[in-house]
């Protein structure tokens, strides 16, 4: 079964968007995952197909309707659907590599985008969403955040990358930010590549790259080796 992903949203023109590209659009060619993005506003009932209303206990902006968006998630999810229910959400837990592993192993995700100052408190709460942010800041809208989750959900199918060790080395997997790279010229505008990578030894540019990983993850991102203890 290829992975299966349901986008629910104001603008579905959104979609696949970037993903139709590169390595994901090829990889959605092929069926290795599917996209559906879906109205959400063919799921309101009135004539103007209104899918917000004002903040209840005033304020600015508007808020996305509950029932709306319930008659969106249980036509596009209905019971019995294993695919966990996602909403994009600056309030969620931060993404990390290792949900977007666990997205990956399982059957797909339905994922709703917020718009305005986001959704009806009473929904979230009754059809389960998992609130998931992509960076503490705050973005019109959830579709961006939806196809960085996509994004980096798809390049881990099987299949998709033709290089796997390549994912397996990278910045977070192993808790440490990944260590530099260079490539030919040897010498660029009076900057030559390392020494120790043109040695030939393996074992040498093994130590060399954990040694700048190290470093450059204490400098940038003390907080990960906290959550990731460095092997001895
Ligand atoms: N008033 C809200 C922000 C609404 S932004 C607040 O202060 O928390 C509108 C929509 O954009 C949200 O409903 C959400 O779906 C999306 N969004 C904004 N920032 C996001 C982020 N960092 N991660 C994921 N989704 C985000």
């Amino acid at each position: 079964m290829s992975f299966s992903a349901s986008v629910l949203t104001l603008y579905p023109e959104m979609f696949p968007g970037a993903l139709g590209l590169s390595l994901a659009g090829r990889a959605l060619e092929a069926g290795t995952w599917s996209l559906e993005a879906i109205q959400i506003r063919d799921f309101a009932q009135d004539k103007h197909r209104t899918v917000d209303d004002t903040p209840a206990g005033g304020g600015a902006g508007m808020v996305m309707r509950a029932d709306v968006l319930a008659r969106a998630i249980d036509h596009t999810s209905p019971p019995g659907d294993p695919r966990p229910r996602l909403l994009m959400s600056p309030r969620g837990k931060p993404l990390t590599q290792a949900r977007v592993r666990e997205l990956a192993a399982g059957p797909g995700a339905v994922i709703l985008c917020g718009r305005f100052e986001g959704v009806d408190q009473r929904l979230i709460e009754a059809r389960g969403l998992e609130e998931v942010s992509v960076g503490d800041f705050i973005l019109s809208g959830g579709e961006p955040a939806a196809l960085v989750l996509l994004d980096a959900v798809v390049r881990l199918l099987p299949g998709v990358m033709g290089n796997a060790v390549s994912g397996e080395e990278e910045s977070f997997e192993n808790g440490l930010l990944e260590h530099p790279h260079y490539t030919r010229p040897q010498e660029f505008e009076g900057r030559e590549i390392p020494e120790v990578l043109i040695s030939g030894n393996h074992k040498k540019i093994a130590a060399w790259r954990r040694a700048e990983s190290e470093a450059l993850t204490r400098e940038r991102r003390p907080d990960l080796l906290g959550a990731h203890p460095l092997p001895k």
